[in-house]
């Protein structure tokens, strides 16, 4: 199939086989011998039955519509205006996004009915705002009743520019047309601008999703129907990798490197605020290290209202609690979490919380313990509890819980530093009664 796109959202083509020929435009088709077409552009193609091949048209809502006009001017004028147009320049009433005006049209009732009537978002703007917009043909006379020397061309490059990814100015295809009819009220000018984004008539949604410490089994139902439902899953390779199972065909799968955190927070805002539905996956919880918080971070920047787009969080069994699991029930007891990562935070606090659980006789969950190029941090932490429990507190050391490499070590903590440790691991140090029963680690809750 050959396709030619020219304008409109290009996510589906990652589900193009890689060997597919596709025809960006100005392409010529000779490379293969397609065997049906497809057109994807706002403009209206004339498709010749000679050419002998099957066609199809899709029209990706990226026109926009500036409208202005005289009081009281009838809904029809308006139409055959915008119908008229459209045929003359080649483009299709099927592209239109929506309209855009200025806000004293907010009640102009011919253009809202035909904005009801279509479906069509209208998109006021103030003349304050539309008066910075530099036109092609700009009018004082226009200036002087309204406030702002263009409204059609003004609002239709405002809409468009609204609705577009880059901060360039968005091409106005048609420059400003003035219709009116002999008998019929009022009169009408229009001009028409491309956004580089389509609309979507969609508010958008962000699921943030703890996908659990590895094995489908133990991601919440809620949680996998979040994924399934996502029009796009975002997250670090590896964890995309570990629930592709409940991926299905058709959905955008965008996997970025590790330590691209900020990135990925960032790309689902920006597609959720497009209109699409976009599950941001985190192994464990998301909002334990995870990347729950760092979109809502960046959302708060963002000046988000706490409702578009929409937030849900799929909370995940964390690695704490998977690792507790394996060894038996060494979290009966208070207990901490501490990420030994240096990345973010100082070391010098990290070791003032590790003294502080260590003081206070938390059982302590050690996240992030030790990379190849970090060892020091644990080494620290193992001093500072050696410092206030006995050597023989019992220690579990589970590396990739619920995953097929899962290995479950119990020692104590005299003899931690002695076993492999590493970026998947966590480490549960028990607290001063917690102790080893048969390979289970227990901490009394102190019922006995
Ligand atoms: N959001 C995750 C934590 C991310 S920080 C959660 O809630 O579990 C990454 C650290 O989590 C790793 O360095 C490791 O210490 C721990 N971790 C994550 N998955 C793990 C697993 N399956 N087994 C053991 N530790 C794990």
């Amino acid at each position: 199939m050959a396709i030619v796109q020219e304008a409109g959202t290009a996510l589906w083509q990652q589900h193009l086989p890689a060997d597919h020929p596709f025809q960006w435009p100005d392409t010529d088709s000779s490379s293969a011998a397609p065997q049906a077409r497809v057109w994807i552009s706002p403009r209206q193609r004339q498709m010749s039955p000679g050419e002998g091949l099957p066609q199809g048209q899709w029209h990706p809502r990226v026109l926009w519509v500036g409208v202005g006009c005289e009081r009281g001017t009838a809904q029809a004028l308006i139409a055959q205006a915008i119908e008229q147009i459209c045929g003359h320049y080649g483009l299709a009433v099927d592209a239109i996004a929506g309209l855009a005006s200025l806000e004293l049209k907010a009640d102009e009732p011919g253009l809202v009915a035909l904005c009801q009537d279509h479906h069509w978002p209208l998109q006021l703007f103030s003349s304050a705002h539309l008066s910075t917009i530099q036109v092609p043909h700009p009018s004082a006379v226009v200036a002087q009743a309204v406030g702002t020397p263009s409204v059609a061309e003004a609002a239709a490059l405002a809409a468009a520019q609204a609705s577009s990814a880059q901060a360039t100015t968005p091409p106005l295809l048609v420059p400003k047309q003035v219709r009116r009819q002999p008998g019929v009220s009022g009169a009408v000018t229009l001009a028409i601008a491309q956004a580089s984004r389509e609309y979507t008539g969609r508010e958008g949604h962000l699921a943030l999703v703890g996908t659990g410490p590895g094995s489908l089994d133990q991601l919440t139902p809620a949680a996998k129907g979040a994924i399934t439902r996502a029009d796009v899953v975002i997250g670090y390779g590896l964890y995309v990798d570990l629930i592709r199972p409940l991926l299905r065909p058709g959905q955008i799968v965008e996997a970025l490197p590790i330590s691209q955190e900020r990135q990925r927070a960032r790309r689902a805002i920006e597609l959720a605020r497009w209109g699409l539905s976009v599950a941001v996956v985190s192994s464990g919880d998301c909002g334990i290290y995870g990347m729950a918080g760092l979109v809502l971070e960046h959302l708060a920047l963002s000046d988000w209202d706490g409702q578009t787009p929409a937030v849900a969080v799929y909370p995940g069994i964390t690695a704490l609690q998977a690792a507790a699991a394996r060894v038996g029930a060494p979290l009966m007891h208070d207990f901490c979490a501490i990420s030994l990562s240096d990345l973010l935070t100082p070391l010098a606090v990290i070791e003032q919380r590790l003294t502080a659980a260590a003081t206070a006789d938390f059982v302590v969950a050690l996240y992030n313990p030790q990379s190849q190029r970090r060892t020091e941090p644990l080494a620290l932490a193992h001093r500072i509890f050696l410092a206030h429990r006995p050597g023989n507190t019992p220690v579990a050391i589970v590396r990739a819980a619920y995953r097929p490499q899962e290995t479950v070590i119990c020692t104590t903590l005299d003899q931690l530093l002695g076993h492999p440790i590493d970026m998947v691991t966590v480490v549960l140090i028990g607290n001063r009664t917690s102790r080893l029963h048969q390979g289970w680690m227990i901490t009394p809750r102190g019922y006995l």
